[in-house]
């Protein structure tokens, strides 16, 4: 019997690849953390839920997923209503927000005749959850592996945590001029934090911040993100495209390192056993915003998290579920409502920004102040 050599701990092996290569920028280290083939957060392990190292809204209310399915017919509709029309969803995780979403497509027949779904995703275990979840929708489903591949047409491209989870560079200001910050091997075992020489080509994007921050500032950047908005421009500029990204972060472009373990619900080093733990960075909504107008899109927000649901509806359709709920399940649902607006938990510190082909109107909520969706799904569901 022939048998399978194991394969050696993300750990060791980055230990063994520093060792030949020299340090690694946070992207790679980033990068191979969360999508190693063997140990990666994503590509090997499921980490999204109570079992895994981080929840999401999805996964914390349905209302989320029905309300930004609504949110995907209006903007379908303020299009002229084309078909076919591509839901494309980067990162669906598990694929509830899909699940719910179609669920709440049922209220309008027309569009579950228009609709075909894209999912973007790399990892192959989720790829396999998200078939389960979705496995008997009534709406056709492909998978692709990048944006660029998704077949041309007419698009609502909805990203919920997406972005958090592209890697970052880091820099770190040293006088006039800037370091890259490297993940080494320790002398001690393990990984530390180092600085190394600029690679060609940063310099010059470095220089705009040298006024902007102190002296040991540290500023970060996130090529994947400038890649993913070229191929939205490209995309909104062969046919209408509507996009809403719901991530968390901040507002202006700041400093400091905002680069995050979390390990089963609590924070974490995110040096110590890599792949065991989920890792993130703040999406800077400025910079998002800058980039996206200046590829030619119309950008929308960001707008709190909590104010977009309310606008969208979020009230009436907890309502309407707590009214057909069964008393066991009440509190779930009325906890986890509150949970996804309250300022103090994910209200506030996640934030829907939205893009659109400049010959688009504004998607709502954000051009009508009093957008409620008239007519939220009436079809009670399970929990
Ligand atoms: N949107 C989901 C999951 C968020 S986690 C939710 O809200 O629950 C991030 C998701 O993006 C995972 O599905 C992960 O596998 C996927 N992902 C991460 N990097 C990716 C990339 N470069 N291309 C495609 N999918 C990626």
């Amino acid at each position: 019997m022939l048998l399978e050599k194991p394969v050696p701990g993300l750990k060791e092996r980055l230990a063994a690849r520093i060792a030949s290569e020299g340090p690694l920028t946070v992207e790679a280290y980033m990068q191979a953390c969360l999508s190693d083939d063997a140990h990666g957060v994503y590509a090997a392990q499921q980490p999204i839920g109570a079992a895994g190292h981080f929840i999401t809204a999805p996964e914390i209310s349905q209302i989320f997923g029905e309300l930004i399915g609504l949110w995907a017919v209006s903007v379908w509709q303020r299009m002229g209503e084309p078909r076919p029309l591509t839901v494309i969803e980067l990162g669906p995780g598990r694929g509830t927000l899909l699940a719910d979403a179609i669920r709440a497509w049922r209220v309008m027949p027309r569009f579950l005749e228009a609709v075909w779904v894209a999912l973007v995703e790399t990892s192959p275990r989720l790829t396999a959850i998200q078939r389960e979840t979705l496995d008997d929708v009534p709406v056709p489903l492909q998978w692709h592996a990048n944006l660029e591949d998704v077949p041309k047409g007419p698009a609502v491209l909805i990203a919920n945590e997406f972005i958090d989870a592209l890697p970052i560079r880091q820099f770190v200001r040293r006088g006039d001029a800037w370091r890259e910050r490297l993940v080494a091997s320790g002398d001690a075992g393990g990984f530390v934090i180092a600085e190394g020489a600029l690679s060609e080509g940063v310099e010059g994007l470095l220089a705009a911040h040298t006024d902007r921050v102190p002296e040991g500032a540290i500023v970060e950047c996130r090529p994947a993100m400038k890649h993913l908005l070229h191929a939205m421009a490209t995309r909104s500029n062969e046919a209408p495209l509507a996009a809403l990204i719901v991530d968390y972060g901040h507002d202006a472009s700041g400093f400091g390192d905002t680069l995050q373990a979390v390990r089963q619900h609590k924070y974490a080093d995110p040096l110590a056993e890599p792949g065991s733990a989920d890792l993130t960075a703040h999406v800077d909504f400025a910079e998002l915003k800058r980039l996206a107008t200046e590829l030619g899109l119309k950008t929308y927000g960001p707008m709190p998290q909590g104010a977009f649901l309310l606008r969208l509806g979020l009230e009436i359709r907890r309502d309407r579920l707590l009214a057909a709920a069964r008393p066991e399940h009440r509190e779930a649902i009325a906890s986890g409502a509150a949970r996804l607006m309250d300022p103090e938990q994910m209200g506030v510190l996640f934030k829907v920004v939205a893009f659109a082909s400049p010959e688009l109107a504004p998607p709502p909520p954000f051009a009508d102040p009093d957008f409620p969706l008239s007519s939220p799904p009436s079809t009670p569901s399970p929990l």
